[in-house]
C-alpha cells in the first residue's frame, strides 16, 4: 500500500495564508522564474519534454512537444491560454489549485509565457468559479504590485501581462478552439481543425492552450529537475496527478496520488471506502466523457494513462465518479445525457440533433416507456454522430450512453421488459433472452398484422 505520494501540487494548499504573495515566497515560490530566465526558451522546452510531463486536462498530450509545435518566426505575437475553463462532471481539481495556490498558478503561466515566448497570457476562467476568479485577480494584481508582471519582471527583458477572463458558463468554452473564439468575442463555437491552434489560434496568431494543473506542474519541474519528475509514476506516465474524487465515498475531496497508484487502494485509503458499507458497483475514472467501469473490472487496474486505457476506459481529466450498489444505472446515465444535451453548443447537426435524441431515447426507457426497439435504435443514432462532428464533443456523448449499455445491460433491460409486460429476471442474460423472445414475438405479431 502506498501512502508517500509526492506532493508536487498540493505541498502548500493546507496553509489558509497560501495565496498571499509573501507566504508563496517564504515557502519557496517564484524561485523556479527566477532560474528560468537565467536559461534560454529552447532549453527550457527540453527540460519540460525530458520530463514527460503530459497535459491534464483531458487529452494527455505531451506538453514540450505541444509547445515544439508553436512556429517562432512567423512575426506575430504568441499567445499562452491557461484553460480553467473546468467543467467536466465530476472535474474540480483546477479549482483547488486557483483558490488554495494562485501564486503557483501565475508561477507556471510564467515559465509558460518565458519558454514560448509569449508577453501576453490569459487565463480563461469558468463563469461559475466565482471564489477562484476573484483569488486569482487578487493575486495577479498582488504580482503587478510586486513588479513580478508587466515590463521586465526581474531586471531582464522578459515582459509579460496575465488577464483573467471569465466564461459565460459554455462547457464547450474548455474546448481549446471554442476558448479561443470565446475569448475573441464571438459565441464559444469550436473550429475546425486543422489549423491548430499551435499556427493559427487566438487572433490569427500562434497560440498554446494548457491546463492549470498542467501549467502549476512547472515550477516544480523547473526546481527539481526533469529526472526527478521523470523518476515519479509510470514511464509512460510520469508525476503525480490530481484527482477530484465524488460519489459514494466517505472522503470526497481532491487528492494528489503518482501515476500508477492502484486504484482500488485509492477508493479504499485516500476517499475512505464506500459510503455506509456498501459494495462498490462501478467507477467513472476520467470525468463524465470517458467509459464507465464495472468493480469486477477494477483489480490490478493503476492510475495511469496506460492502465486505465487497457481496462477500457481512460484517465480524462481525473474526475473519478465512484458508485455504489444502490445506483440505478440508467438513472445514471440519463443524468449525464442531460448534461450533453444541454451543452452542445448546435453548430453540427449531428451533435445537436443527437444529443437530445439520446437524452430522450433513454429518458423513455428510464420512465418505463421503451420500446423493444430502443437499444438498436440509440446504437443507430450513437453511430451517427462519433466522427462526424466538427470537435470531440460528439464521442464524448455517446462514449458514456454506449458504455453504459454495455456495462450494465440487464438494467436497461428490465426498464424495457417491465414497461411491456415481462417480470423482472436475475440476470441480464437471461432477460437478454426473454426480450430477444419478446422482440421476436413482437416482431411476428407485427408481420401478422401488416
Ligand atoms: Fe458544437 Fe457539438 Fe459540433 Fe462540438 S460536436 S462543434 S459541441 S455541435
Amino acid at each position: 500500500m502506498q501512502t508517500n505520494h509526492h506532493k508536487i501540487l498540493t505541498a502548500n494548499v493546507h496553509h489558509l495564508d497560501q495565496h498571499l504573495l509573501s507566504k508563496y515566497e517564504e515557502r519557496g515560490g517564484y524561485q523556479a522564474i527566477r532560474k528560468v530566465l537565467k536559461q534560454t526558451p529552447e532549453e527550457v522546452i527540453q527540460e519540460v519534454k525530458a520530463s514527460g510531463l503530459r497535459g491534464r486536462g483531458g487529452a494527455g498530450f505531451p506538453t514540450g512537444m505541444k509547445w515544439g509545435f508553436v512556429p517562432k518566426n512567423l512575426g506575430k505575437p504568441i499567445y499562452l491560454l491557461n484553460n480553467a475553463d473546468e467543467s467536466e462532471p465530476g472535474t474540480f481539481k483546477d479549482r483547488l489549485l486557483m483558490e488554495r495556490d494562485p501564486h503557483l498558478c501565475i508561477e507556471g503561466m510564467m515559465i509558460a509565457a518565458w519558454a514560448l515566448g509569449a508577453n501576453w497570457s490569459c487565463l480563461y476562467i469558468r463563469g461559475e468559479y466565482g471564489y477562484p476568479a476573484v483569488r486569482m485577480e487578487q493575486a495577479i494584481e498582488e504580482a503587478y504590485k510586486k513588479g513580478y508582471l508587466g515590463k521586465n519582471i526581474f531586471g531582464t527583458t522578459f515582459s509579460l501581462d496575465i488577464v483573467v477572463h471569465r466564461g459565460a458558463g459554455a462547457y464547450i468554452c474548455g474546448e481549446e478552439t471554442g476558448l479561443i473564439e470565446s475569448l475573441e468575442g464571438n459565441k464559444g463555437q469550436p473550429r475546425l481543425k486543422p489549423p491548430f491552434p499551435a499556427v493559427v489560434g487566438l487572433y490569427g496568431c500562434p497560440t498554446v492552450v494548457n491546463n492549470t494543473e498542467t501549467l502549476a506542474t512547472l515550477p516544480w519541474i523547473i526546481l527539481n529537475g526533469a529526472s526527478a519528475y521523470a523518476k515519479i509514476g509510470t514511464e509512460k506516465s510520469a508525476g503525480t496527478k490530481l484527482f477530484s474524487a465524488s460519489g459514494h465515498i466517505n472522503k470526497p475531496g481532491v487528492y494528489e496520488v503518482d501515476l500508477g497508484y492502484s486504484l482500488l487502494d485509492f477508493i479504499n485509503n485516500e476517499c475512505g471506502g464506500i459510503r455506509g458499507g456498501k459494495k462498490l458497483k462501478a467507477v467513472i475514472p476520467g470525468g463524465s466523457s470517458v467509459q464507465v467501469l464495472r468493480a469486477d473490472e477494477l483489480e490490478g487496474v493503476k492510475l495511469d494513462y496506460e492502465s486505465i486505457k487497457g481496462a477500457g476506459s481512460m484517465l480524462g481529466s481525473g474526475g473519478f465518479m465512484v458508485m455504489d450498489e444502490s445506483t440505478d444505472m440508467v438513472e445514471a446515465c440519463l443524468n449525464l445525457q442531460h448534461f450533453y444535451s444541454h451543452e452542445s453548443c448546435g453548430q453540427c447537426t449531428p451533435c445537436r440533433e443527437g444529443a437530445n435524441w439520446v437524452q430522450k431515447i433513454v429518458g423513455r426507457i428510464y420512465d418505463g416507456a421503451g420500446t423493444y426497439s430502443d437499444i438498436p435504435l440509440l446504437k443507430s443514432v450513437t453511430s451517427q454522430i462519433a466522427g462526424h462532428t466538427i470537435c470531440p464533443f460528439g464521442d464524448a456523448l455517446v462514449t458514456p450512453v454506449l458504455s453504459f449499455i454495455e456495462k450494465f445491460p440487464e438494467e436497461f433491460n428490465t426498464r424495457i421488459a417491465q414497461a411491456n409486460g415481462i417480470p423482472t429476471f436475475n440476470t441480464g442474460e437471461e432477460l437478454s433472452s426473454q426480450v430477444l423472445d419478446a422482440v421476436s414475438e413482437n416482431a411476428k405479431n407485427v408481420a401478422a398484422n401488416v
